[in-house]
């Protein structure tokens, strides 16, 4: 068996999944044969894909599928469109899909997709072509008992109508359960759009509960204003009392002592396309930002964020990773170190994949929830996720993220077992 791989700052994404499955399989005492299948995908496919462009010429674009396991159900995963997708980054957020299933109980495997393309340029005709050509390349790979694919970078509902018109045509009948995310008219799920972020705020409101902070009153900085970081805002605000002190986007950041009205923040920021200059805010850089001294520090942008030289600096009680890998392993030991209590990615995250699959369950039963009824759901699911995890974290002693890996990889070790995979 390898040795677990040395992991260094901005690492490639894959070889940095494999290492956070090879510390949790450490922890588990999990036998060789589970690691061997664990830290590959078990099916890829890479298509070439023409498509024919506005000025009549053909460019071919290159895309991925991978699915990391599907022991537990379906894999689900979404489809980026963006001009360096990597099947690295494919295959490590594949991997991450896998385990954030698991931890959130739900009976599917991981899987996600990418087209190397940069729709910011592209029509909407050229991208219509592009999206139905995917899905013409991957038809026999996916389907709602196979693989279901999801909106993820710069892709979005309209994009899933088309894949889902496209599976369906091939198919012979309608077939919204293929693909989550889609437009509400074509079976999409009340509630999807701000799942993410309300998602968040749940796991938000339990860590407040175990390190005995009064969320009514506390204080957040966000780094990110988009459909994780503004509705984090705004449900901060609403549902737990928090005032966000600073928020950002990738034109800059503005700060008030008094609180951000975070409506404001998303009106200013569709009149203006950035949160910069919003009326009686000053500005704030971004490592000023993230050394803000808040209660809640929520990354809801990029990858890489706080690493060995900024997470020193942070003085947040909580970090609440709304963005997928924030922070880099180096980071994570001096959050450690700092007695920061860190919520992880694929857990803090999760409400968005979670309410995708209540978007699946309701396609197949053809049976609609209301807002009330989602979001019920989605709470229990959230809560239940975060209290497995720091019941692990507490029991293992180990941080927050090493307990979220050790609780998924548990759960598709068991499925695969048994399942026999190994006695074939
Ligand atoms: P988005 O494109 O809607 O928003 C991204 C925001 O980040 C934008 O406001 C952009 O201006 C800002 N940004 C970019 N560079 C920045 C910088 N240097 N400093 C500050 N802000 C910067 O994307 P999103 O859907 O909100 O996703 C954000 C993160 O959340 C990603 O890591 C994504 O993988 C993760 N996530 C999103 C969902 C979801 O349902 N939207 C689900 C799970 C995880």
């Amino acid at each position: 068996m390898e040795a677990t791989p040395k992991t260094t700052e901005k690492m490639n994404p894959f070889a940095l999944a494999q290492a956070q499955l090879h510390k949790a399989c450490d922890k588990l005492g999990l036998e060789d044969q589970m690691r061997a299948v664990l830290q590959q995908p078990v099916r890829e496919l890479h298509v070439a894909l023409p498509v024919r462009m506005d000025d009549g010429r053909v460019q071919v674009f290159r895309g991925f599928r991978v699915q990391h396991n599907d022991a537990r159900g379906p894999c689900k995963g979404g489809i980026r469109f963006h001009p360096e997708e990597t099947v690295d980054t494919v295959r490590a957020l594949a991997m991450w899909m896998t385990w954030k299933c698991a931890l959130m109980d739900l009976p599917l495997g991981g899987g996600k997709g990418g087209v190397i393309c940069n729709p910011k340029e592209m029509s909407a005709r050229e991208l219509q072509q592009l999206a139905r050509e995917y899905i013409r390349q991957i038809y026999h790979m996916i389907g709602p008992d196979q693989d279901v694919p999801a909106p993820d970078v710069y892709t979005d509902p309209q994009i899933m109508a088309w894949m889902m018109d496209e599976y369906s045509r091939l198919s012979g009948y309608y077939c919204p359960g293929v693909i989550t995310g889609k437009p509400l008219q074509l079976g999409g799920s009340a509630g999807r759009e701000d799942a993410t972020a309300r998602g968040v705020i749940y796991t938000i409101r339990e860590a407040c509960r175990h390190l005995g902070i009064h969320p009514k009153g506390a204080t957040a900085a966000i780094q990110g204003y988009g459909n994780a970081g503004a509705y984090t805002a705004q449900l901060l605000k609403e549902l737990l009392g928090v005032r966000a002190l600073a928020v950002s986007d990738s034109r800059g950041g503005v700060y008030a002592p008094g609180g951000i009205d975070p409506v404001a923040a998303v009106q200013h920021k569709q009149r203006t396309r950035s949160v910069v200059g919003l009326a009686g805010t000053e500005p704030i850089g971004e490592q000023e930002l993230l050394s803000l001294e808040v209660d809640i520090l929520v990354p809801a942008a990029l990858e890489n964020v706080l690493t060995g030289d900024n997470a020193g600096n942070v003085r947040a009680k909580i970090v609440a990773e709304a963005a997928n890998g924030p922070t880099t392993l180096e980071a994570d030991d001096i959050l450690e170190d700092k007695g920061i209590f860190v919520i992880p990615d694929f857990l803090c995250n999760a409400g968005g994949v979670t309410v995708s699959y209540f978007e699946w369950v309701q396609n197949r039963s053809s049976w609609y929830w209301d807002h009330q009824e989602v979001y019920e759901r989605l709470d229990s699911r959230m809560t239940q996720g975060f209290r497995q995890v720091l019941a692990t974290a507490i029991e293992a002693k180990v941080d927050m993220r090493i307990a979220a890996h050790m609780v998924a990889v548990q759960r598709v070790a068991e499925a695969m077992r048994l399942r026999g995979w190994f006695e074939r």
